[in-house]
């Protein structure tokens, strides 16, 4: 056989094997890969979740956190005497902790609310925490206005547990505040503390009545999303089981102990030992597999369309009755003045220039060398 006709029966070869390919190509065009593409950015990238505790101090905040996360928030905290507490401020403590599981990176952010039922004028303490998540708000909205919007932090409050006392026959009128405070800022979720000061039957009661309650008054508590008619059972049996389990009983403890031939996180009494992760003790594992394993990018995704959107919007708002009431172009956010690129900058970028005009060359020839061949 010449040359040439081997040449042509290798590239009938080929065109034959790019007909099969192109064929299959149809039939499988391979956006099915795009969860995967998703997930290998976002596991890259790493997550961020914001939870803020608030309620009387002493109620058990960084112990439970603590149990969550398996972490020692305050190790260094210094615990105030009834007279220092009267006078301290109101301020909000912020720990970052970063959490690595299974190759998944989370920042998580904890803002604690010392000082909280402390202080003599609650007015005080409301004002600090709501300042707090309109600030993140705020900068939020900066950065999204700004020019490097690609590595925006989120610092946006994504949920706040809201601490309610055991003893109690219900809310207090200043858990009502708190919470109509809170509502429109940011998805609270209401619990009942130091849950193993009550008998089942008391948190039994105690649940219906907070339940009762939060719908005579109004109060927008975080609404665990509708579960999809498509779900398997299984999946609407939890949902449906997590739901009715609200305002969540919860117990807290910072010591491992012997339960059952098992060291568990727990409490150690002198007539037995209550089990934090016991579902028949608390519902902690409830909490934990809501915030963290079910609901957590349903918290994030309200805080950013719902609370945040409306911050937004009446900002927008702000800014345009301003300005068309003073007919002068003021903006109540700052406008930053654009840096002017440096010597070192400015030659980089005539460098890429340069090289992109080289490439462009380069390829025209290409394509009249090919348009040649063609002839
Ligand atoms: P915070 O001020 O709200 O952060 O409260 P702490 O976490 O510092 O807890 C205050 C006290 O309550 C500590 O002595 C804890 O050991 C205790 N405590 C925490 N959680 C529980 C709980 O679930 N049950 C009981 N009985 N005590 C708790």
């Amino acid at each position: 056989m010449s040359n040439l006709s081997c040449l042509t029966v290798k590239c009938e070869n080929f065109l034959h094997f790019l007909r099969f390919w192109c064929k299959l190509s149809l039939d499988y065009v391979g956006f099915a890969t795009l969860p995967n593409q998703v997930h290998r950015k976002s596991v890259k990238k790493g997550f961020d979740f914001t939870l803020m505790v608030a309620g009387e101090s002493g109620l058990g905040k960084s112990t439970l956190v603590n149990s969550l996360f398996l972490t020692d928030l305050h190790k260094d905290r210094k615990l105030l005497n009834a007279e220092e507490r009267i006078s301290q401020t109101v301020e909000i403590t912020k720990h970052t902790v970063d959490i690595e599981e299974k190759g998944v990176k989370l920042k998580l952010t904890i803002l604690d609310t010392p000082g909280f039922g402390d202080a003599v004028n609650n007015n005080e303490c409301w004002r600090a925490v709501t300042d707090y998540i309109n600030q993140q708000f705020e900068q939020y909205f900066r950065d999204e206005s700004g020019l490097n919007r690609k590595n925006i932090q989120d610092n946006r409050v994504h949920c706040c547990l809201y601490f309610i006392p055991p003893f109690g026959h219900g809310l207090r009128p200043v858990d009502i505040e708190f919470m109509k405070v809170l509502q429109d800022k940011v998805n609270v979720v209401p619990l009942i503390s130091k849950a193993d000061c009550l008998t089942p039957t008391e948190i039994k009661k105690l649940k219906e009545r907070l339940r009762e309650e939060i719908d005579k008054y109004g109060l927008k508590v975080y609404q665990f999303p509708d579960c999809d008619s498509d779900e398997d059972e299984e999946f609407k049996r939890q949902d449906k089981e997590l739901k009715e389990s609200t305002p969540f009983a919860v117990i807290g403890s910072n010591t491992v102990v012997e339960a059952r031939g098992q060291r568990v996180r727990g409490r150690l009494y002198p007539w037995g030992i209550v089990e934090v992760e016991n579902p028949s003790h608390c519902d902690f594992v409830k909490l934990r597999t809501m915030l963290i394993r079910t609901h957590m990018h349903d918290l994030k995704d309200i805080t950013g369309d719902c609370h945040y959107e409306n911050y937004r919007s009446q900002c927008i708002q702000t800014m345009t009755s301003k300005m068309n009431a003073d007919k002068r172009v003021e903006s109540p956010i700052p406008i930053l003045p654009l840096s002017t690129p440096d010597v070192e900058t400015e030659k980089l970028i005539k460098l890429k220039d340069d090289e992109l005009r080289r490439m462009q060359q380069m390829l025209q020839k290409m394509q009249q060398q090919m348009h040649e061949q063609d002839l």
